[in-house]
């Protein structure tokens, strides 16, 4: 079934008329540009969930949206010129604590251009605050941001798009600032919808056949991204589960197959990647879908997430033979007492297990790496970079721990502060930020890079960018062909062991 596709012309040509303006822009806060994980095995799929907000405002609404893809664009600057040109009533934010300044730096340009601004996602749930005092409206929640989104638009064309306090009382579960400036909200919830009955994300051609040409210049497959679930039952700590919280619903087999050879034939693509928080989960959904998808035609390569403590090597067989090729394993440390006193459920030993399991099946093994976690010490991080070198999987994705985030402050994180990390737990990030930065980077380089000691290795290369005049001219000279070979050379000299065989 071939869903709408909505037109995005916030990127090009003149002024719009008053029929053309939607009447709301849609848009997340990640820009590849200065992101430096792009140099690992990373690559930014099509986001989802403003796509997702969008077609379910066009089908119940009759709205006028427009989705803005940040991915390859230069900065929020780019995004005060297309809102200015399109000057939509309001404007809808993604937020996520990775994207944290562009997303403030984006509805604050939103604002002078005289929309209102709704934002929603995980980090706006967790510190509503930092967007309000920013500049926004009202913060949506993100664990049902279609159906609260609805009603917020509702209110916004009832209060002639914009906001009052009245208005934005009306909105269930929404999180905004009074007369007063105080936080408030009116404490409802909306009802939850029905996975099935969601709309397929909307996917606009052109920025799609974007996304997906762009990955292969790079040579990376042609990919993008669909979610089959919601929410994870999962007890990692440092987690505060706040997308999609912990009820997990699954979408129907059938659905998201179809959803798949949709996709298959309306683009060239090369895999579809699984966006759900735990995919492998669920032995039971995992053999009706890969059954129902080996039904539907020819295998169809895909790839998915899961947690080492609840893979369950038996549902592997089946999901090989409909297309399974890569699995991105959670892996947030290597050290057993760091994982232990943070109650994240497994230990490393589970990881190696899970690898093992994954590999016997010819798959492709990725892992996400967490640094900078509560009491983190030195033999913390050695023994995280240790099992990267040695599982050698095909990308490490290496995110930094927010030490300030509010699921620390989870009721049931206090047992853990009060436990025997309390003192370095209390200190929050007890290794140096450019340790971590450097750590992370080498893990994201394992594949290339040649050296012996990373700290070694990765203090000279500290010590080398350290030199302004480098770095100046570094940046003087974007465009000069010669700027690309010395970044190569420079990217040659990274630390890190050879990667073995
Ligand atoms: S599997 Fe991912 S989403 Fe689920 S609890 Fe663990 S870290 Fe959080």
């Amino acid at each position: 079934m071939a869903r709408s596709a909505g037109t995005c012309c916030a990127g090009s040509g003149g002024p719009l008329s008053a029929a053309e303006r939607p009447e709301l822009l849609l848009t997340h806060a990640y820009f590849l540009g200065p992101d430096r994980r792009r140099r690992g095995a990373l690559y930014p799929l099509p986001p989802l969930q403003p796509a997702q907000v969008a077609a379910w405002l066009r089908e119940k609404a009759s709205a006028r949206v427009e989705l803005w893809d940040s991915t390859f664009r230069r900065g929020p600057s780019s995004f005060e010129v297309a809102v200015s040109r399109v000057r939509p009533a309001a404007v809808w934010i993604y937020t996520h604590p990775t994207t944290r300044l562009g997303a403030q730096r984006m509805l604050s340009a939103a604002r002078r251009c005289g929309a209102a601004v709704l934002v929603s996602g995980p980090d706006s749930d967790l510190n509503p605050l930092l967007y309000l005092e920013a500049g926004a409206d009202i913060v949506v929640p993100g664990d049902r941001m279609e159906a609260a989104t609805l009603r917020a638009l509702l209110a916004l064309r009832a209060s002639h798009h914009r906001f009052t306090v009245d208005s934005l009382a009306q909105v269930p579960g929404a999180v905004y600032l009074d007369d007063a400036y105080q936080l408030c909200s009116n404490g409802g919830r909306v009802a939850e919808i029905p996975l099935d009955e969601l709309p397929w994300p909307e996917r606009e051609p052109v920025q799609t056949r974007i996304h997906l040409g762009r990955w292969l210049d790079h040579r990376v497959p042609r990919s993008l991204a669909l979610s089959s679930s919601r929410g994870c039952p999962l007890p990692c700590g440092f987690c505060s589960n706040s997308v999609f919280g912990r009820a997990y619903r699954r979408r129907s087999p059938e659905s998201v197959v179809a959803e798949m050879r949709t996709l298959a034939d309306s683009f060239a693509v090369d895999r579809l990647v699984f966006a759900d928080e735990v995919f492998l989960f669920d032995g039971h959904w995992l053999a009706e879908f890969a059954a129902c998808l080996s039904e539907s035609g020819p295998p169809l390569a895909f790839e998915g997430s899961a947690h080492p403590g609840a893979l369950d090597p038996a549902s592997l067989s089946a999901l090989v033979e409909a297309g399974l090729v890569r699995v991105e394993l959670d892996a947030a440390s290597g050290s057993d007492s760091l994982l232990r006193n943070l109650e994240w459920g497994y230990s490393p030993s589970d990881i190696y297990r899970a690898v093992a399991d994954l590999r016997s099946y010819g798959l492709e093994v990725g892992l996400k790496v967490l640094v900078g976690l509560p009491g983190e010490g030195r033999a913390d991080l050695d023994a995280t970079l240790e099992m990267v070198q040695i599982i050698a999987p095909a990308g490490v994705e290496v995110c930094r721990a927010d030490p300030n985030s509010p699921a620390l402050f989870r009721k049931d994180w206090q047992r853990v502060i009060a436990g025997p990390v309390f003192e370095a737990a209390a200190r929050l990030d007890t290794l140096p930020g450019p340790v971590l930065d450097v750590a992370a980077e080498w893990m994201s380089q394992l594949g290339r890079a040649s050296g012996s000691d990373p700290f070694d290795q990765a203090s000279r290369y500290l010590h080398r960018l350290r030199i302004p005049a480098l770095r100046a001219l570094l940046r003087a000279l974007p465009s000069w062909p010669g700027t690309a070979a010395m970044e190569w050379k420079r990217r040659r000299r990274l630390p890190g062991p050879a990667r073995k065989p």
